[in-house]
């Protein structure tokens, strides 16, 4: 198969988010879990033998959530909010949802209420990661087993989730290496298309994802490249959705060329793997102790002090562009999003410390209105071709 094949057919997964998932319960009878983004361990519903499918919401205008949620919800929550009230997901059999936000944990209670469904999980994570919070982590691993033990009928057993963890941490290896050649020849893939890549993983079995991953990836490798000069630059922002498209590809229509970033639907979905030991309950909450420093959890070396503005998420991006050997910062800041506006604050400082070059640009749901950011993210390109 061509690259262009492979990428409409992504972009098209992408376009029709729960096709895939509607499908697959049709033909295997089996049941569908709607995470909500982000974090959720998917292995777990796997193991259990479901379906876990990521709820980005859609693409689509908000018509109906704004008479249930505030209109200062961000616009992840009001998106998924709105494709619940118009139906897409009442072919699923559960909603599940990790609290990685107040927004996640008013909406989600506001579902529960306003259209429950008959599996509702939500689980806790500590917001404070140490050792003294892990043995709490556990036991919500543990409740969330039980939970889907209860739903599925099917039993998971330690052998059952070690193969599920296994799988997910193929898929986060193929990412992996997808990222790589993006970084070690940029222009090979878009940003647009790699952050609909990663999405679209998240909306069909894992098994057809490792497959589809292979195929890609051995198409990229063979494929060429024109070799115009463009600079690198990470993109950093959004926690939980998926950025708009023409977006991302307004900024490498610039010259500019996303060599890494830190998107739920990039480079943090695979940044860290499941190590599997021991026990493989305990393995996922190790590695939720071990996760890379995120706008939506502190970790004991991130608590503030008076007079201390240490922050582990901007040292984290920092990193990024240090490896990336990139050029500039494009921070895409999601309206209303409160765990990301408190540490873009530290974020902004740090880089202009650092001397990083950066450009934060508000974002909405759906198509944002280019024309008012065109001329800033033009300018930005040619400040840094003119001075790099
Ligand atoms: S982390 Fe931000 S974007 Fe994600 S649900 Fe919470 S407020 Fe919304």
């Amino acid at each position: 198969m061509k690259k262009g094949e492979m990428l409409t057919g992504f972009k098209t997964m992408f376009k029709h988010p729960y096709r895939r998932a509607a499908e697959w319960k049709r033909i295997t009878g089996k049941k569908v879990i709607g995470c909500v983004p982000m974090y959720f361990p998917d292995e777990m519903v796997h193991a259990a033998g479901a379906l876990p499918v990521a709820l980005f919401g859609s693409g689509e205008p908000i018509s109906h959530a704004d008479a249930h949620l505030m209109t200062n919800a961000c616009d992840q929550v009001r998106s998924t909010f709105d494709s619940l009230l118009k139906g897409h997901y009442d072919f699923m059999d559960g909603v599940a949802a990790l609290h990685v936000c107040d927004q996640v944990r008013f909406f989600i209670e506001v579902w529960q209420l306003d259209r429950p469904f008959p599996f509702f999980h939500q689980m806790w994570r500590p917001f404070k990661m140490d050792g003294s919070t892990r043995p709490f982590l556990l036991k919500e691993l543990e409740r969330l087993k039980s939970s889907l033990e209860k739903l599925t009928g099917n039993q998971i057993t330690p052998q059952a989730l070690r193969e599920s963890i296994e799988s997910y941490n193929e898929s986060r290896l193929l990412i992996r290496a997808m990222n790589d050649i993006r970084s070690r020849r940029p222009g090979i893939l878009g940003a647009a298309d790699t952050a609909r890549i990663i999405a679209a993983g998240m909306l069909m079995p894992i098994e057809e994802n490792i497959t589809l991953m292979k195929q890609l990836i051995s198409v990229l490798e063979r494929e060429a490249i024109d070799g115009s000069e463009r600079t690198r630059i990470v993109v950093a922002g959004h926690p939980c959705a998926v950025p708009d498209a023409d977006l991302l590809d307004m900024l490498e229509n610039y010259g500019l060329s996303v060599i890494d970033d830190d998107l739920f639907s990039g480079g943090r979905r695979c940044a860290t793997d499941v190590i599997l030991e021991n026990d493989p309950v305990e393995a996922l909450a190790d590695s939720y102790m071990n996760a890379l420093p995120c706008t939506t959890h502190h970790f004991p070396s991130a608590w503030m002090k008076s007079g201390d503005d240490h922050s582990p998420y901007s040292d984290h991006v920092i990193e990024m562009v240090r490896k990336g050997n990139a050029e500039a910062v494009v921070i895409l800041r999601m309206m209303y999003c409160d765990p990301f506006d408190l540490e873009f604050v530290f974020l902004k400082k740090r880089l202009e410390e650092e001397g990083i070059p950066f450009l934060p640009l508000v974002t909405q749901h759906g198509p944002v209105p280019l024309e008012s950011l065109r001329t800033r993210v033009q300018a930005f390109a040619e400040r840094l071709k003119t001075h790099l």
